[in-house]
């Protein structure tokens, strides 16, 4: 079979709920792909930041293996030997006293929603079922009925309601429309330190300490999404820790895993967490044996090979040179760490033509939003590749 053939098995027998370049991958390795042709690709997108310690690698294949052929799942009717200390390194490697295991980050984002609430109704004693959380306009949190109640993006909304009430919206950015929005019914503020999907939109220097602030001020929880920012990829742990902020509950899940089984969770401490009683919540996978072997070995690789670190200074680097690159569809390139975008002109038509491009040169990128190209590459990349992928990105950004 070759491309095509895939392509049309795809189209005629799946749903079609993605728009995927046209490239069909069976092999991954480090920060390179390779499709059924045999053609290798830079992968830019790292499957939304789920593999920011590349493809396959091979520590955590080796732990996956291991704990494969021991015990996979349990159940939380039972215990595991795994949990446990997946629970422990996660609170050394973050400072929060406690977790709770997912698996998609949708499902993490429910329960953060869910504690929220639950804090509300029996610590701030907010009348039952008047509790409010609220959210920034552009905002991706999921795909959960209840997630996509405070989407604004028609597309992921409009055909989906009746939708979830309890959630108020507030522009991105504005701590004082936090301010303005809450009420004493206010649970919590959810936001994304950068939005990723939203288009790489980084807020103002100083807006997550202010809103963490206004939120200490109002018995408020502050909650961060750290699924795609968080565990190195805006060049520290979480992109809070840019403003050395500590929100009361951090959103975790992509690359928890390194790419390899979805395991995602919410970190707080106990005066929170703790409030979650036998029965309340859970899931058959969540916190299953191969899923914390996988995470352990994840978390594992990203400190010992410095991943961070590499993110930050490969981030600056990237980004410089982007920069250099006198385009003239470029309006503005941003980004923290190796969260990159780079926000076409109007006139430029679309970020999508120049991602068909970047494929036809051996980068796979993905347009987020209509005109924003996202780089996002493994957090493992080193100068020489990412020099590789400039002299490939330049003609393109140049192209009429
Ligand atoms: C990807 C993402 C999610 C959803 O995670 P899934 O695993 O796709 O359910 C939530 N929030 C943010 C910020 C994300 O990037």
């Amino acid at each position: 079979m070759v491309t095509q053939d895939y392509i049309a098995l795809e189209e005629k027998f799946g749903a079609h709920n993605y728009h995927p370049l046209d490239v069909v991958i069976n092999r991954g390795e480090g920060v390179w792909v390779y499709d059924v042709e045999g053609n290798r690709y830079l992968d830019c997108l790292s499957a939304y930041s789920a593999l920011n310690q590349g493809h396959v690698h091979p520590k955590i294949l080796s732990a996956l293996v291991a704990q494969a052929q021991k015990v996979t799942l349990t159940s939380r009717a039972f215990r595991n030997d795994q949990l446990p200390l997946l629970y422990k390194e996660l609170s050394e490697l973050t400072g929060y006293e406690m977790s709770l295991p997912m698996n998609s980050g949708a499902e993490a984002v429910e329960t953060a929603l869910k504690v929220a609430r639950k804090w509300a109704y029996r610590i701030k004693n907010v009348p039952r079922y008047k509790a409010e959380i609220i959210v920034a306009s552009g905002n991706f949190h999921g795909r959960t009925i209840s997630i996509i109640s405070f989407s604004t993006e028609p597309l992921y909304r409009d055909d989906f309601g009746e939708f979830t009430p309890g959630f108020v919206i507030v522009p991105y950015g504005d701590a004082r429309a936090i301010q303005n929005a809450i009420t004493p019914n206010t649970a919590a503020v959810l936001l994304e330190p950068i939005q990723g999907e939203g288009g790489v939109i980084i807020p103002p220097a100083g807006y997550l300490k202010a809103v963490k602030g206004i939120c200490e001020k109002n018995e408020v929880l502050f909650i961060a999404d750290e699924i795609q920012t968080g565990l190195g990829r805006t060049g520290k742990l979480f992109a809070c820790d840019h403003e050395n902020l500590r929100p009361d509950i951090v959103i975790i899940g992509k690359a928890l895993s390194g790419g390899f089984y979805p395991v995602s969770a919410i970190l707080a401490d106990q005066p929170i967490l703790g409030l979650i009683q036998p029965g309340e919540h859970g899931s058959t996978f969540g916190g299953n044996p191969l899923g914390a072997a996988v995470a352990r070995a994840a978390l594992k690789v990203l400190i010992e090979e410095k991943l961070i670190e590499n993110s930050f200074q490969m981030g600056e680097y990237f980004k410089e040179q982007l920069e250099e690159i006198p385009s003239p569809h470029v309006k503005e390139i941003r980004g923290k760490g190796l969260l990159i975008g780079i926000e076409l002109k109007r006139e430029a038509r679309g970020a999508r033509r120049f991602c068909e491009a970047l494929k036809t040169t051996g980068i796979l990128a993905k347009e987020t939003h209509e005109h924003v190209i996202r780089f996002a590459p493994p957090l493992i990349i080193d100068r020489n590749t990412i020099d590789w992928a400039l002299e490939r990105i330049r003609p393109v950004l140049m192209m009429q």
